[in-house]
């Protein structure tokens, strides 16, 4: 351990952890099965690299410490997300695309508001110097869960363009890199398309729920247009880097099914017709067309929001409860479709990837998928 991680690299209170400090630690950890499955010296590391060890060990609890480059979905217990440890940098905080149908409205305040993180650049250079004195095992990485790193921000703080170049030179410490972004046509201009081209194992998802302009711009404010977001996905194939299309969210759409609905429309519940059938056709054509490498897919959640509210909630609700049989669904922050509709509302995707021959996987399987 003392070989592996030059002292230069623990600074302030940071106490590296011993082996004999280990067990007790792992006793301390708030999921038991984070580490689960991991050699006894990766687990010292990966405790170095998430934890400050504490002083003492009993009755205490464990600190988290801050990194740039953190562990994908931190809260998310490793029992339901046991595809192996992988690492998410959100580039920005809050994103200025406003999709009613975004989730961070549950965790992130102003989350409409996309602003610059103060010590970004210092932050993420330590996080990779402790990424190479650790010696992890590369692991997936991901670009951004709760923020789109090319949102118009990006056009005067650069801080995505200069990630890009950073993990091109640093890129053995992952084993992909997956960006996930409703603007690739920025990532398609020259200066960032250069740096892409020079990251290997690079993949790129692009959100398009939508093919229709007007139902687009009803649910998503401020986000790129579809013509924008084909014209990028359409030049990164051309220059070969990897695109998955991600058809999420998967909203209720007509004919709606006579074995949950009594009513034959979408408006007859006050509902906004977001995707038809013909959309998703379009959809898939083109993503066949320009080859992508897979389809995701996920159904809409209908979160209500700590720090923001959403009509879109208010609007799909009476739906969800229909769905329910009078009751909501509700998980975590947010109202859900019973999984046997959403089950029903995928074969038509389904079909049609298969008639394309594209792969389609349900959106935590797809994670699952990408080592
Ligand atoms: S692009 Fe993503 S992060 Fe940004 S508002 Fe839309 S759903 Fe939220």
């Amino acid at each position: 351990m003392n070989n592996l991680i030059g002292e230069s690299i623990f600074r302030g209170n940071w106490k590296k952890f011993s082996h004999s400090d280990l067990y007790d630690c792992l006793n301390l950890l708030p999921d038991k099965d984070l580490l689960k499955d991991i050699g006894f010296d990766e687990q010292i590391r990966w405790m170095t690299y998430l934890y400050s060890a504490p002083k003492t060990i009993s009755g205490k609890t464990l600190n988290n410490r801050n990194h740039v480059i953190g562990l994908y979905d931190p809260f998310a217990k490793r029992k339901c997300f046991p595809a192996g440890l992988r690492f998410c940098i959100n580039v920005y905080t809050g994103c200025s695309h406003w999709c009613k149908y975004c989730y961070s409205v549950g965790y992130i305040r102003d989350s409409f508001i996309g602003r610059k993180k103060k010590i970004y650049r210092e932050q993420f250079v330590k996080d990779i110097e402790e990424l190479k004195a650790l010696n992890l095992t590369p692991s997936p990485l991901h670009l951004s869960n709760s923020t789109d790193p090319l949102q118009p921000l990006e056009n005067v703080q650069k801080d995505m363009l200069w990630t890009l170049n950073k993990l091109s030179e640093n890129q053995n410490l992952f084993t992909t890199i997956t960006i996930l972004t409703k603007n690739p046509e920025l990532l398609s201009s020259n200066e960032y398309l250069t740096i892409c081209r020079e990251i290997n194992n690079l993949k790129v998802e692009v959100s398009c729920a939508f093919f229709d302009e007007k139902r687009k711009s009803s649910i998503e404010l401020c986000s790129p247009s579809i013509r924008s977001r084909l014209k990028g996905m359409a030049s990164l194939r051309k220059s070969n880097i990897s695109v998955a299309l991600r058809l999420d969210p998967l909203f209720p759409r007509e004919p709606l099914s006579q074995k949950y609905f009594k009513k034959p429309r979408l408006t007859d519940y006050g509902a906004p017709v977001a995707q038809t059938e013909g959309d998703i056709n379009n959809l898939l054509k083109f993503a066949n067309d320009i080859n992508c490498y897979r389809i995701i897919v996920s159904p809409l959640k209908l979160t209500f929001g700590r720090y923001q509210k959403s009509d879109i909630v208010e609007r799909y609700l009476p739906l969800y409860k229909e769905l329910g049989e009078g009751k909501l669904i509700k998980k975590g922050n947010a109202f859900r479709m019973p999984n046997e509709y959403f089950v029903e509302l995928l074969e038509y995707p389904k079909q049609l990837a298969k008639h394309y021959g594209i792969e389609i996987f349900y959106c935590k399987q797809s994670l699952f998928n990408t080592k």
